[in-house]
């Protein structure tokens, strides 16, 4: 019988850390972010190899990491520390096992990064815990001393899937980089199904959960969906082919059916891929193809959300378990919209396991509503821009309710822009509603001439949009300049063709000229209209949001870009990239991209630049090229924002490392320019997109529809924004003292006031060990004062109710 080998000191916090289950984009994100704030919070971090088979095997099944074995982790797919299905662990006895290893060991925490399965076995093994160390002791397999130290299992879950059917939160680690595989392909079979004017019946994975399967169909502008959740009535030959008939009415020349590997009819039998292209084929006569995606969904890079979402996941975990308590319920790490927050396991658990059971009791109401809270709202609108008012009448509104609503692209493009018209545009027409295009912004408005109209004004038909939802760009023009270039001539086109109501996509100026026409609505009474603002500019500088359309886009182009100019580097080595990123005055792009590829160092307009930060950077290179000894052969990346400063320019920077090195190592500038902007836009964007703009026309409805001037004038929404704050998709007023343009505008710097994400350069800091502002004391591989640090990056949060859903 062995006793005490390895067991460390209570004092000394040993961190676990495990992937379990089907593999999934960000899980090594995970890892790394776990492995660096494990060390540098003064604890030590072991990796538990293959999943729990690593827990239940122990010996070198749990290694010890340093804070060089996860150099490069964040942009590889996959997990490297493996993971695998474990029979054993599925028995108490194989849970003993796992435990007593554990103590050996001295870890006394625990993270695991797995679905459902992998999370339902974390929170059996944290309520087994007391009895199994009570029975490693009766059977002496360790001493009554030796448990001790480890009465309480702290355990964190962090939900790594690509399903995204783990209640409890929006998205799970993966889930989004699935999706932009499965966007990617569904792009590809457009272009042929439009030349052939064939139908593509794709399957999607998802054996229980329709998440990857209703986004595609969202993202991609498919014609029908078929999700376990919500079966269609056993006529659903009938109703698919309708729906294809009717837009191949209107002129539509693809047809793309998305199905789940999971999807089912009302009495729970399969529905298969080949049925669906069988239903299209005979009762169509439609040449109908059949693509099955497999296992390429799991495959490929992590998108730049699941890097953000992995590594703030795993900082939250390693912070989860330094403060837990035996009175605190073990968390499990999600996100709500842009939050990051603690839930409780067991709840999470129990309410996915209830999500399944409805969906076998054909409970398909409370199974859409345990999915996740917006889930069904999604399925709906889904619904209802795939179909007109002609199919369905009873969705639209009395004609009294009826409001000619102008779209406006204003800005810089950004990807989301042609999606969120196309999204509003459909919903319009299911309901009744004018949209107008406006096109070439208010310059299109101000070259009007009442004897030869330039057409910059047009009702939009359903076929003219449908084609932009996976277009980048803005199709209806778009340009920074403002009203006030011509007020007079844009007030009499908003009395000229009717404006009920004014939608402008687009960034600050899109705001200046909500703002502009808000304040010279005493001069002009056809202002006196509802104006509302849906963010949409890479820069995400816009006030009452923390995201704004096409900035995640331009943050997967960025990410990739850093990842292939650090790979160029691998040939010669020791090489730095200073990257320069647009963003205005707003270092938002720098620092979030900083955060997904891990760079050295940030430069931002908001901290400037100077001579100490940059000697100390290069010092802090050096040592780093020194420290990795040739084993990373990709190069290092600093990110510099085109206004960090004025003295200190991209290629300045990387003039000064070049003489500092020494020919240590080297230094290029790159600077990735318009190609920011991106292709198509990011399925995050496309989705965003389309909620945001259904948000925004049930808000102008709800609001305004056949409402009396004296009730418009008195709404203080009648000059809003919509934007996600934390947890939320809120609209806020611009005017008056409370709203946006008083409160919460830098007009000066053209930025928010208060920056969300400026703490996010010290998690940047921490997890590159980066040394910190007050010089010396690096606080990444030798912990300084981490506790303090980390407090400021991560104020304590307790476990957050989850929504009531049911
Ligand atoms: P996922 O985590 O992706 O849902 P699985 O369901 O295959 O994947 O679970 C992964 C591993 O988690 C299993 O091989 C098993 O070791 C463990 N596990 C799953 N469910 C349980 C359970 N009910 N009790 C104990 N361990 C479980």
């Amino acid at each position: 019988m062995e006793f005490s080998v390895g067991t460390a000191s209570s004092s000394t916090r040993r961190i676990g850390v495990m992937t379990s289950g089907g593999d999934s984009q960000g899980m090594n994100g995970v890892v790394r972010a776990v492995v660096r704030m494990s060390i540098h919070m003064g604890c030590e971090a072991y990796a538990i190899l293959e999943g729990y088979d690593g827990l239940v095997r122990g010996g070198d099944a749990i290694k010890r990491m340093y804070w060089d074995d996860v150099r490069g982790y964040l942009s590889l797919g996959g997990t490297l520390i493996g993971t695998k299905r474990c029979r054993e662990f599925f028995e108490r006895a194989g849970r003993l096992r796992a435990a007593r290893n554990m103590i050996l060991k001295g870890i006394s925490g625990l993270i695991v990064c797995g679905g459902d399965g992998s999370l339902t076995g974390a929170d059996r093994f944290r309520a087994e815990w007391p009895s199994l160390l009570d029975e490693l002791v009766q059977t002496q397999q360790l001493a009554p001393d030796q448990i001790t130290p480890y009465r309480h299992l702290n355990i964190c879950g962090l939900v790594g899937s690509i399903d995204n059917d783990f209640s409890g939160t929006d998205a799970t680690i993966g889930c989004y980089s699935s999706l932009e595989r499965i966007c990617e392909m569904v792009d590809a079979v457009f272009d042929t199904a439009a030349s052939h004017m064939r139908g593509f019946v794709i399957e999607v994975m998802g054996r229980h959960c329709g998440w990857l399967a209703l986004m595609a169909a969202i993202a991609t502008g498919a014609d029908y969906v078929f999700i376990p959740e919500k079966p269609p009535g056993s006529d659903w030959e009938e109703e698919m082919c309708e729906i294809v008939t009717s837009h191949r009415g209107r002129g539509k020349r693809r047809t793309i059916v998305i199905i789940s590997e999971g999807a089912q009819d009302v009495e729970l039998n399969r529905i298969t891929a080949d049925q669906v292209v069988q239903a299209l084929t005979e009762k169509l006569d439609l040449d109908t193809r059949k693509t099955v995606l497999g296992h390429i969904q799991r495959g490929g890079m992590p998108s730049y959300y699941d890097r953000w979402l992995a590594t703030l996941q795993g900082v939250e975990a390693v912070k989860a378990l330094l403060e837990a308590t035996p009175d605190t319920p073990s968390p499990v790490v999600t996100v709500r919209e842009n939050k990051i927050l603690r839930s409780d396991l067991q709840e999470c658990v129990r309410l996915t396991k209830s999500a399944g059971a409805a969906v076998q009791d054909k409970d398909w109401t409370k199974a859409m509503k345990l999915r996740d809270v917006e889930f069904k709202d999604y399925f709906d609108s889904y619904k209802l821009t795939t179909s007109t008012s002609e199919e369905r009448p009873r969705l639209r509104l009395p004609p009294e309710k009826h409001m000619r609503i102008a779209i406006i692209h204003i800005g810089a493009p950004a990807a989301g822009m042609n999606p969120a018209t196309r999204a509003a545009v459909a919903y319009c027409l299911s309901r009744g509603h004018t949209p107008l295009a406006i096109y070439n912004g208010f310059p299109g408005l101000q070259r009007h001439h009442d004897d030869e109209p330039v057409g910059s004004v047009r009702e939009l038909k359903w076929i003219d949009v449908d084609g932009w939802v996976n277009q980048g760009g803005s199709e209806l023009g778009t340009n920074r300049s403002l009203p006030s270039e011509d007020l007079a001539k844009t007030a009499y086109c908003f009395d000229l063709y009717k404006f009920d109501a004014l939608f402008l996509i687009g960034g600050f100026e899109a705001f200046t000229s909500a703002s502009q026409i808000r304040n010279n609505r005493d001069k002009y009474p056809s202002f006196r209209i509802p104006l509302l603002v849906l963010p949409a500019t890479i820069s995400n500088n816009v006030p009452g949001t923390e995201y704004s359309l096409g900035s995640d886009t331009c943050l997967n182009t960025l990410v990739g870009f850093c990842d292939v100019i650090r790979q160029s580097a691998s040939a010669s080595r020791r090489r730095v990239f200073v990257v320069e990123t647009q963003g205005g005055k707003s270092g938002y792009l720098a620092t979030m991209t900083g955060l997904a590829v891990g760079a050295l160092a940030v430069y931002t307009p908001e901290d400037g630049i100077n001579m100490r930060m940059l000697l100390r950077d290069i010092d802090f290179i050096r040592e780093d090229f020194q420290d990795d000894k040739g084993a990373s052969r990709a190069g290092k990346i600093i990110l510099r924002n085109e206004r960090a400063s004025q003295t200190y320019t991209t290629q300045m920077i990387a003039d000064v490392i070049n003489v500092e090195a020494q020919g240590r190592f080297d230094a290029r500038a790159a600077v990735p320019a318009h190609y920011q902007q991106g292709m198509k836009p990011s399925p995050i964007d496309r989705i965003r997109s389309f909620k945001l703009a259904i948000k925004c026309m049930q808000f102008l409805e709800d609001n305004f529809a056949g409402k009396s001037q004296d009730e418009i004038n008195a709404n203080p929404l009648n000059a809003a924004i919509i934007g996600i704050q934390g947890s939320e998709a809120v609209f806020s007023p611009m005017g008056s003292d409370y709203g946006l343009e008083a409160t919460e505008t830098d007009w000066a710097l053209r930025r928010q006031i208060n920056e969300y994400w400026r703490p996010i350069k010290d998690v940047i800091d921490i997890l590159s060990g980066r040394p910190n502002d007050t010089g010396g004391n690096p606080y990444g591989k030798l912990p300084g004062s981490p506790a303090e640090v980390f407090r400021s990056v991560a104020p304590s949060r307790a476990i957050s109710p989850l929504p009531q859903i049911l």
